[in-house]
């Protein structure tokens, strides 16, 4: 939930493991920005034109994300779910059910915290196990990962390599996180200056968002189905997005 709340920096970006072990001690954040999406169009998940990758993240939770699998199914949509360790605990039988619907399951980190507090060691154990959490309970290995908020340590590009897990952070947000976001504020967030080949960050979960706000997610649906249509984009997995590999 609400990444604005860390301000986009967009440095940092496109450091190989090299670079990232240089900088091993100092701080580095990877963030959302204009400037990054061009730096490191394939860390902002810009993929093939013609394509929007769909991407849902906190879940799965069995109070919302279910409405989000029949309306998903209902579109023809298949999208990405950006799993947290602690909700997959939780709600193991939902987590398999979203893989069995044809979704790409992702690492969100096992709990919904920044990796900026974290040291090195914590972070990757924090990945390594909701990995093997969403793993256990899907029979599926992901291969994306998505740090909360969508800041990035240099811990946590490490540990992503490690783990064999490829970042992808988003281009357009659906601000889907806020009490008084609507279907329309979602569809038009998400629209407004859209990047073809772009990735669109949603939540199918209110567990760090304010209560019920995945109900504006689910009614902004129709419209973004109408925007993409009129775009000529088709809605896909990451997985599906044709990501250029970043290095
Ligand atoms: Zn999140």
């Amino acid at each position: 939930m609400n990444p604005r709340r860390l301000a986009p920096l967009g440095i940092g970006i496109g450091l190989g493991v090299a670079g990232a072990a240089a900088l091993h001690t100092a701080p580095s954040l990877i963030a959302l920005s204009s400037i990054g999406r061009h730096l490191a169009p394939s860390l902002a998940g810009v993929g093939e034109r013609g394509h929007v990758a769909l991407t849902f993240d906190d879940g799965p939770d069995p109070s919302s994300t279910p409405a989000v699998l029949e309306a998903l199914d209902e579109l023809g949509w298949r999208a990405t779910f950006f799993m947290l360790g602690e909700m997959v605990r939780k709600a193991p039988g939902l987590a398999a059910e979203v893989a069995a619907a044809g979704h790409e399951v992702g690492v969100h980190g096992d709990r919904h915290r920044t990796l900026l507090r974290l040291g090195p060691r914590t972070t990757h154990d924090d990945i390594k196990r909701a990995t093997d959490e969403i793993a256990s309970a899907t029979g599926v290995q992901p291969t994306w990962y998505r740090p909360p908020f969508g800041t990035l340590s240099v811990g946590g590009l490490l540990a992503a390599r490690q783990l064999d897990l490829r970042v992808v952070l988003w281009t357009a947000w659906g601000r889907d996180w806020r009490a008084e976001a609507t279907g329309t504020s979602v569809a038009d967030d998400v629209l407004e200056g859209f990047i073809d080949g772009g990735t669109v960050l949603l939540h199918d979960s209110d567990c760090t968002s304010a209560p019920e706000c995945w109900r504006a997610t689910l009614d902004s649906f129709p419209l973004l189905g109408k925007g993409f249509a009129d775009r000529g984009l088709v809605v896909g997995p990451v997985g599906e997005h044709g990501i250029a590999a970043s290095r």
